[in-house]
């Protein structure tokens, strides 16, 4: 059945994604950006169809929400401050975004009862070290003075918001985890590791390696979490619980590098570029991380499809990867 979902952030790289898929399959879709950093050509082959509209605005703006939630069945909350360094380069305004702006997604979901899917992320999990990370685990954040954490902080708050408004009234929500999500609108603008290191190496320039470049990510396709989000929405079975959304297969960034080289056949080299040099004092960068995946895979059957090479590909050239 036709549902009718509102996106936060729906113009971002994520959330554009989540339109797509969403409105694909004959939902009715509301967007609501304030393009800081996502941007209407995103939504390119959404703009002008029927049963998707674009609203520019911000989350922080309640009566706005309020009007906007009025209308839907589902809301899938992506508008956040996202990115190493425009979160290094913003703090206070991460966390009044991220936290403030939930609080109203909340607020304005509970009048009518409206299901919520929050996206949270990787980054809570702090610098546990042993990997996978299980939706149960313990939280291990580094200390206020240290600038990474506030973002890891400003979701953390917005999952605990999501479980307040979940105990004291009753309101469906679901937190998803997003680990490292990639593909075609990634801008490497504010620090995401794949989309710079494809563009040095489309361009012939160096790939920066930050540190031995020993750390390991998993990196994940955006469509396979699209799919995952847009489950995540629809399934009731999912309210009230937390869900790691990631890939599991572990890549150390230094591999990363030579095999982004050797999918685009670039010249590039690669070059090892110290901490101290592109991050701030008192930034710390994190070492392992990998979800555990079987909550989501048990409740659903969701397994990631789309391999590394695939993902490097579509970075690349936009389209959908080779397979
Ligand atoms: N990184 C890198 N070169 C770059 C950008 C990032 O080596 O040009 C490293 C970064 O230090 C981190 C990993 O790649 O260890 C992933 O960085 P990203 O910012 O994409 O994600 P996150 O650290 O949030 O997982």
């Amino acid at each position: 059945m036709s549902k009718h979902y509102l996106i936060t952030g729906g113009a971002g790289f994520i959330g554009s994604h989540l339109a797509d898929f969403l409105h694909e399959r004959g939902h009715r879709i509301t967007v609501l950006d304030d393009l800081s950093t996502g941007s209407l050509t995103n939504l390119d082959k959404r703009i002008g169809k029927r049963g998707f509209r674009i609203k520019q605005g911000s989350v922080l703006d309640e009566p706005l929400m309020n009007q906007l939630i009025e209308s839907v069945d589902g809301v899938v909350h992506l508008a956040a401050v996202v990115g190493v360094r425009l979160i290094a380069e913003t703090p206070v305004n991460t966390l009044l975004v991220n936290m403030q702006g939930t609080e109203i997604v909340l607020r304005a979901a509970v009048r009518r009862h409206c299901k919520v899917v929050v996206a949270s992320t990787s980054e809570v999990y702090g610098k546990r070290e042993d990997t996978p990370f299980t939706e149960n685990a313990d939280l291990i954040l580094g200390p206020s003075n240290a600038p990474r954490w506030g973002y890891a902080v400003s979701k953390l708050a917005d999952e605990h918001l999501a479980m307040a408004y979940q105990q004291q009234y009753g309101l469906p929500v679901v937190i998803a985890r997003l680990f490292n999500t990639v593909g075609a609108r990634q801008s490497a603008d504010y620090g995401m590791v794949i989309p710079r290191l494809v563009s040095q190496a489309l361009t012939g320039t160096p790939l920066t390696v930050y540190g031995d470049g020993q750390q390991t990510r998993c990196f994940c396709s955006v469509h396979d979490v699209t799919h995952a989000l847009a489950t995540l929405l629809e399934s009731d079975e999912a309210n009230g619980h937390i869900f790691n959304v990631g890939s599991e297969e572990e890549v150390r960034i230094a591999s990363l590098a030579t095999r982004i080289v050797s999918v685009l056949g670039s010249r590039s080299r690669i070059e090892n570029i110290p901490f101290e040099r592109v991050y701030r004092p008192g930034f710390e960068d994190i070492n392992v991380r990998k979800p555990d995946t079987r909550k989501l895979r048990e409740m659903c059957g969701w397994i990631p499809q789309r391999a590394l090479d695939d993902i490097i590909h579509e970075v690349a050239f936009g389209c959908r990867g080779l397979g």
